[in-house]
């Protein structure tokens, strides 16, 4: 599989598709092309009724939902770190935003424009790596390919634009550089960059306290999170100003994102456990850096998926169900209706009774097509719009298709 959506340093692609997908708002003067063909929505405010309403999870309710632009939702949704295989876990995360994107596009006729990073380089890949003695590139590539065919055959449509962490190097320099330009960062004797939670006012907006890290002694605060790490001996590494190391975690989705929707963005998406602290200090540094008191206007959270229980599915737990072993017993519908019968918020256990519930769901929604069909094949005369009928048979097929 190709995957045409990766970004490079050109965004050569990436221009082409936000020029189509933008539909001629590129005209609009909230939207500003800048010279290296990457774009930056100067408007803050969320302006455009959409007539719908969202739950957002930055409040904890449910409120209107308004855009920066017209008819346009700028969409951030945390990618993977391409270390393994995903599981079902994730699978039920993304599945549960193709659903929304889906309906936002097809129903309510918005233009989503959603942002994905891949993390593709990280303190997993660096283990696994050493474990595998292989290039940390060959393990992220290998994992990202397997993760976008898992998508695939899931029929979850892909991203707009998907940015690898190690293809905007550059980009994350020039962003902890702004915040420290801003007196809101600072470098330790190890060449280290650390966000000054100390100086910064708006710190909190998910939860008060961040775990303490006790191991970095040169911090500030012991609540400071890392920008950019110093490299250790065998790592991989990228000279920055402050010597050779590699980003931090949070920064890459701050710069990401900006670098494709701006310093105001409509979605931010992820599964809950993202939510503290990788979101929070992804705030913090937008709005360190811009100088602006929010950053995302809707922040959307799934819920877990638990193995048994209250044990949610996870790697380190070792409880989980890849992709491929689930597709070997159900089809994507399956997982597709599996997840429309639990709203996405609320975790979910994977058990055999909902499962069972989603196939015979699945099989009596098919079992109805091909009746339609078997009636339009033989020619009897029914009471029904047969054009609205051939529409939406054609449009089943293809998703049967995939
Ligand atoms: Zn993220």
């Amino acid at each position: 599989m190709i995957i045409k959506s990766v970004c490079n340093l050109d965004c050569i692609k990436c221009f082409d598709l936000l020029k189509y997908k933008f539909k001629g708002y590129l005209l609009n003067t909230s939207i500003k092309p800048i010279s290296n063909g990457n774009f930056y929505s100067t408007s803050t405010e969320k302006s455009y009724k959409t007539g719908l309403t969202v739950y957002d999870s930055g409040v904890r309710k449910k409120v209107e939902f308004c855009t920066v632009l017209p008819k346009t939702v700028l969409w951030y949704c945390c990618g993977p770190t391409v270390y393994d295989s995903a599981h079902l876990g994730h699978a039920c995360s993304f599945m549960h935003f193709d659903i929304i994107r889906r309906i936002m596009e097809h129903y309510f006729g918005l233009n989503v424009i959603m942002v994905m990073n891949i993390t593709d380089i990280d303190d997993k890949i660096i283990n696994k790596a050493n474990e595998l003695q292989q290039p940390c590139q060959r393990i992220s590539h290998h994992y990202e390919k397997e993760f976008f065919e898992d998508m695939h055959k899931l029929n979850i449509l892909p991203p707009s634009i998907t940015a690898r962490v190690t293809d905007n190097i550059p980009e994350i320099l020039d962003f902890i550089n702004g915040i420290m330009d801003n007196g809101l960062a600072y470098a330790t004797s190890d060449g280290s960059i650390y966000f000054n939670l100390g100086k910064y006012s708006g710190y909190g907006k998910f939860s008060p306290k961040q775990e303490s890290d006790s191991s970095q002694q040169s911090k500030l605060g012991s609540e400071d999170f890392a920008l950019w790490k110093s490299s250790k001996s065998g790592e991989p590494f990228w000279e920055s100003p402050w010597g050779k190391g590699r980003p931090g975690w949070h920064i890459e989705c701050s710069t990401i994102a900006c670098k494709y929707l701006g310093h105001s963005i409509d979605i931010h998406s992820g599964g809950i456990d993202l939510k503290f602290p990788h979101h929070e200090n992804e705030e913090a540094q937008c709005c360190a850096r811009f100088g602006i008191p929010k950053w995302v206007n809707y922040w959307m959270h799934t819920g877990h998926l638990f193995s048994k229980g209250a044990e949610k599915m996870s790697k380190s737990l070792k409880n989980t169900v890849s992709i491929r072993d689930f597709l070997n017993s159900y089809t994507a519908n399956v997982l597709r209706i599996f997840c429309l019968l639990i709203p996405y918020r609320n975790g979910v256990e994977l058990r055999k009774e909902t499962l069972d519930k989603a196939f015979a769901m699945e099989r009596t929604i098919s079992q109805f097509l091909l009746d339609l069909e078997s009636i339009i094949r033989e020619g009897k005369k029914v009471n029904f719009d047969e054009q609205l009928l051939f529409k939406f048979r054609f449009s089943m097929k293809q998703k049967r298709k995939l």
